[in-house]
């Protein structure tokens, strides 16, 4: 960067030389020159007023000198120094610490205070905080505005807001005002009171620079310049007197030292903290403002997360279940039935040497035979249709299932016909309401009395085909002779093999076994092993087509940030020209944009957590099996967060890519 000149009375603050700017010049519209040439010097201190008629180039002339427009051609040195040399942040700095801007439309930021409008150049400047809004309550103060710091634009008049706006030019100190038809919109009455101020601006040392069409707003200035079509057609010039006088009586203009260098400067940066504050505020003023919107937006990432947390949790629940059910019932245990041979023929007879040659198998662990029909069970004066049970002395162990009270039969009392019976829970509490002891009642199954020897515990809703904790238990040998005395064969067999490895060993030597002793497969074998794992995987692929319905509904919901922040962004555009006209730099804009979305994903994100635990704990209280797991909370609150980043980024990049002139421009 090339040295600067020391400043004097001598050198200009400003100097133009062919100066140009066309618009257009692409797309097939042909090129149209606006400024055709313009050379202009201004020195420190003086009050020019540019006059011309509407469309002659004023405001683009202005949008030059403050730098928020690069000229087509010509060179503009600002205190010496080429600005066509220097980097976006370093005209941002520029625009910060050497500029005021004060335009017709007032360019306030609507959805802040008077006073947060004050404050914005000071944000970029890095003032801290408590700093700032004295200085701005201050400013305010000075133009008569001490009664409506908390006004928003809306509720202020026209006069009031221009004043605003002043006070927003000198927040940084505002050496160089540059007012683009102030008084424009204003009655004569607050016009005349603006233009007074400038006139103090002026007396106090700032170099003024007023934009008119109005010959007589003009003529209160010390100098001035008329522009005709692009041209400088008059000047009165600088009057070095006046300026020399002014100089020398205020060398110390309002707090405004002599110019430094960018290099030299500190481009003074508040702490990240403080600067994630100020747009976590601006975020969060934004959101409120528009709370429809930004709830609906909060409404997609909620759902989304929610859903993932729930249905991931539901699906782990179930596998679990399922899992603990293989445990219970044992990966070890298949069922053998007898049916008819395919190649026709009879259904076939599982005799009970069957039965005993399968259990001397070395594979085999247990074999069991089972009847089981509801049968009418009386005690005293109740009866009741009882499933009842009967099977070998195996049934507890098979079924991994202990006893409350007294015991389980033994083998030889099953070979001896022993008429005892084992009650489940509900069924004891059913017959014996009153008696915590039912061992050794008699019931009648059917027909004949039995003798209560155990009770068998609790099971619970594990099974939820039969309800085991409502059945009776009795010997098979015993039903059969008792009970079932038509039946001939048992309903099924539970063979459970010695050891799950052995599972499919034990089935293969069974069917060998069969198929010898029948002489053709009049008998089938079932495995539950087998079937639960297809459950599981047919679970499994459930949970994972939920799983997959919740992140659509997450993408669904990025999506929704994004269309969010593509408004936000439109409308917000000519609030980003004005954030840099005052010194925004596109990194703050970049930033404070990807804090608003990562603000509202945050939110929606532990909102989402939140409720996604609510309808997990309602779903547990309601028996349905949940997990939830950590991970999975975590996956989903970091896509929230991922997917406010990367759809907030590409807005976000558009808005911080904007030219301050267009950006300012737009409505
Ligand atoms: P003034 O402020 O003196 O009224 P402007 O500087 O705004 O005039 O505009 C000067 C001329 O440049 C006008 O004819 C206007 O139509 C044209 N102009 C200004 N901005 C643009 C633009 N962005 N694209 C094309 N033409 C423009
Ligand atoms: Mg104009």
């Amino acid at each position: 960067m090339s040295a600067v000149q020391p400043l004097s009375a001598g050198a200009p603050l400003i100097s133009l030389r062919g100066i140009r700017r066309s618009y257009g010049g692409t797309g097939g519209v042909p090129a149209v020159e606006v400024l055709h040439g313009v050379s202009l010097d201004i020195h420190a201190g003086e009050f020019v007023a540019i006059v011309g008629a509407s469309g002659s180039g004023k405001s683009t002339l202005m949008h030059l000198l403050g730098c928020l427009d690069q000229p087509s051609a010509g060179t503009y040195h600002f205190d010496g120094q080429d600005v066509s040399t220097m980097d976006a942040d370093q005209l941002a700095w520029l625009r910060r610490e050497a500029f005021g801007f004060v335009f017709q439309g007032y360019h306030l930021i609507a959805s802040a205070t008077a006073q947060e409008n004050v404050e914005v150049p000071a944000i970029y400047a890095g003032l801290p905080e408590e700093e700032r809004a004295e200085r701005a309550a201050q400013l305010l103060i000075r133009l008569g505005l001490g009664e409506r710091l908390d006004n928003r634009p809306s509720q202020l008049s026209g006069g009031q807001q221009q004043r605003v706006s002043i006070a927003r030019a000198l927040m940084n100190g505002g050496r160089t005002i540059l007012a683009d038809e102030p008084t424009g919109a204003l009655d004569s009455k607050s016009g005349a009171e603006v233009m007074a101020l400038l006139h103090t601006l002026a007396d106090a040392g700032h170099t003024i620079i007023l934009i008119t069409h109005d010959r007589n707003v003009a003529s209160q200035a010390r100098r001035v310049v008329e522009i005709h079509d692009g041209q400088i057609v008059a000047d009165s010039g600088t009057q070095k007197a006046d300026l020399q006088e002014k100089l020398s009586s205020s060398p110390n203009l309002t707090g405004v030292s002599s110019y430094q260098k960018y290099s030299e400067s500190k481009d003074q940066q508040a702490s990240v903290w403080a600067d994630l504050r100020e747009a976590s505020r601006t975020a969060w003023r934004g959101m409120r403002l528009n709370r429809a919107r930004t709830g609906l937006t909060l409404l997609g990432i909620i759902i989304g997360v929610a859903s993932v947390i729930v249905m991931l949790a539901v699906g782990a629940g179930t596998e679990q279940r399922v899992m603990q059910q293989m445990g219970a019932l044992g990966t070890t245990i298949m069922y053998l039935g007898s049916r008819a041979p395919t190649s026709g023929g009879p259904v076939g007879v599982l005799t009970n040497d069957d039965l005993a040659d399968i259990a001397r198998l070395p594979e085999v662990r247990h074999v069991m035979p089972i009847i089981g029909d509801p049968i009418t069970v009386r005690y005293g004066r109740t009866d009741r249709q009882v499933y009842v049970f009967a099977s070998s002395k195996d049934m507890p162990e098979v079924h991994h299932w202990k006893l409350a009270q007294g015991r389980y039969f033994t083998d030889a009392e099953d070979r001896d016909l022993a008429p005892l019976v084992v009650l489940g829970y509900k069924a004891s509490a059913h017959f014996f309401p009153d008696r915590p002891n039912p061992l050794g009642q008699f019931l009648l199954v059917g027909n004949s009395p039995f003798e209560v020897i155990g009770v068998m515990a609790e099971r619970g809703a594990d099974s939820g085909v039969q309800d085991y904790d409502d059945m009776v238990f009795i010997p098979y040998h015993a039903g059969r002779a008792r009970v079932y005395q038509t039946q001939t064969q048992p309903d099924y067999t539970v063979v459970n093999a010695i050891e799950p490895e052995l599972a499919q060993a034990a089935e293969a030597a069974v069917r060998k076994l069969l198929l010898s002793r029948h002489g053709r497969e009049d008998f089938g074998i079932s495995n539950a092993a087998a079937k639960l794992q297809a459950e599981a995987e047919t679970r499994g692929a459930m949970t994972l087509m939920l799983g997959l319905i919740a992140a659509v509904s997450l993408v669904v919901g990025g999506i929704g940030v994004m269309n969010v922040m593509l408004m936000t962004v439109r409308e917000r555009t000519r609030e980003i020209g004005i954030r840099m006209a005052t010194g925004a730099r596109q990194r703050d804009i970049l930033r404070q944009f990807l804090i608003e979305a990562v603000l509202v994903t945050f939110l929606g994100g532990a909102v989402g957590v939140a409720i996604g635990l609510a309808i997990g704990g309602g779903l547990i209280v309601s028996g349905v099996p949940v997990v939830f797991s950590l991970s999975a909370m975590a996956g989903a609150f970091g896509c929230a967060v991922a997917t406010g980043l990367l759809f907030g980024y590409m807005p976000a990049r558009k808005a911080s890519a904007l030219d301050p002139v267009v950006a300012l421009a737009s409505e």
